[in-house]
């Protein structure tokens, strides 16, 4: 079968390799993939900056954004049958199982020694055929087929969200106005989760106002500006909720600065490490006079899954032109190399395993 591998930290080490055909374990199914996505983090682990192969593999399949059909199930599985169209759970408890991973929320792991298919020790999905503990298998309803590939980074989004509300139950609180920045899969994604729910949403990221992410921001009744031209410290108003995503440390920043009383920011770009700005003290001061929040949210659960089934339908039932534009480009694993090439505008590129 064709898997695409990587040989982290080896820099540009993606390549496609011919592999066996995996054989699924007592509790684990084969899935037959059908789509894979490819996002920041499948990029890191190409730069090397990113990724661990399994225990005694000198390299790890990529790919842990997927949609599969489960083709065969080992004895004890009972959850799901040869037929089900199904998305896999990204990340597996710690080997300590502590706390919060015995509890079904390794994404809340304390130790950090958790494992994630694709990612960390585990092969992911960028093959013709993976196998999974089909425990952690998410059942997709075939209406859902083509869209269910988008259904992993929508969970760490419906996480976001959910836990924000959940956060603001420590007050008495009527949320109107809603900034979101970034127009990545995360960004559009949480434009769209937020006007779904009738929030008034604004979007803020660096693409032209005529950019088909601006479009789709508009599409589902958002509010679309181009930051170059209308940086974040020069709007003229304040939001209830702010969702971060463009994985810039400045805007984040900026972000504080743009909530009103009683708002909250939830976090959920990958931020680099080093970053400077001179004036830490208005900022904190402004979070305490306002009783502000700011949280980080990464990674997502089984209910977060759940969640994002349901509003995928939703946003196809709403918005039923946005998640077609959402796809940029579908490529065979043969020239899988493309998606790690910086030169394409894109928002989402699906290696189609069909093909
Ligand atoms: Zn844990």
């Amino acid at each position: 079968m064709r898997a695409i591998v990587a040989t982290p930290p080896d820099r540009n080490s993606v390549q496609l390799m011919e592999l066996h055909k995996p054989k699924p374990k007592e509790n684990e199914a084969l899935l037959r993939i059908l789509k894979v996505g490819i996002d920041t983090a499948d990029r890191e682990i190409n730069d090397g900056y990113y990724g661990t192969p399994p225990e005694g593999s000198p390299f790890i399949i990529i790919g842990h954004e997927a949609v599969g059909i489960v083709e065969e199930v080992g004895e004890n599985v009972k959850n799901v049958k040869v037929g089900d169209i199904v998305v896999p759970i990204v990340r597996r408890p710690c080997i300590q199982n502590c706390l919060n991973c015995k509890n079904g929320e390794p994404d809340a792991c304390v130790t950090g020694n958790y494992l994630e298919h694709g990612i960390i020790k585990l092969h992911g999905f960028a093959s013709d055929y993976a196998v999974a503990d089909a425990q952690y298998l998410v059942k997709v309803p075939e209406e859902l087929k083509d869209e269910g590939v988008f259904l992993e980074p929508l969970s760490k989004v419906e996480k976001g969200i959910s836990q924000l509300i959940k956060i603001q139950e420590r007050l008495i609180w009527e949320p109107e106005d809603v900034l979101v920045t970034g127009a990545g899969p995360l960004g559009l994604l949480a434009t769209l989760v937020l006007s779904l729910r009738g929030f008034n949403v604004l979007n803020v990221s660096r693409n032209r106002v005529e950019s088909i992410k601006a479009k789709i921001v508009r599409e589902a009744g958002g509010e679309y500006l181009d930051e170059r031209e209308n940086p974040l410290p020069s709007l003229d108003r304040k939001f209830d909720i702010i969702v971060e995503a463009s994985g810039a440390a400045t805007t984040a920043l900026e972000c504080c600065g743009l909530l009103k009383p009683n708002g909250i920011l939830c976090f959920l770009g990958l931020y680099r490490e080093i970053q400077e700005c001179d004036d830490f003290g208005r900022i904190f001061a402004n979070m305490v006079v306002g009783n502000k929040v700011a949280f980080g949210s990464v990674s997502s659960n089984r209910k977060h899954y759940e969640m994002g089934l349901k509003t995928l339908i939703d946003i196809k039932n709403k918005y039923p032109k946005v998640m077609g534009k959402l796809v940029s480009r579908e490529l065979i694993p043969e020239k899988a190399n493309l998606a790690f090439k910086s030169d394409f505008e894109e928002i989402k590129t699906i290696i189609n395993f069909q093909k």
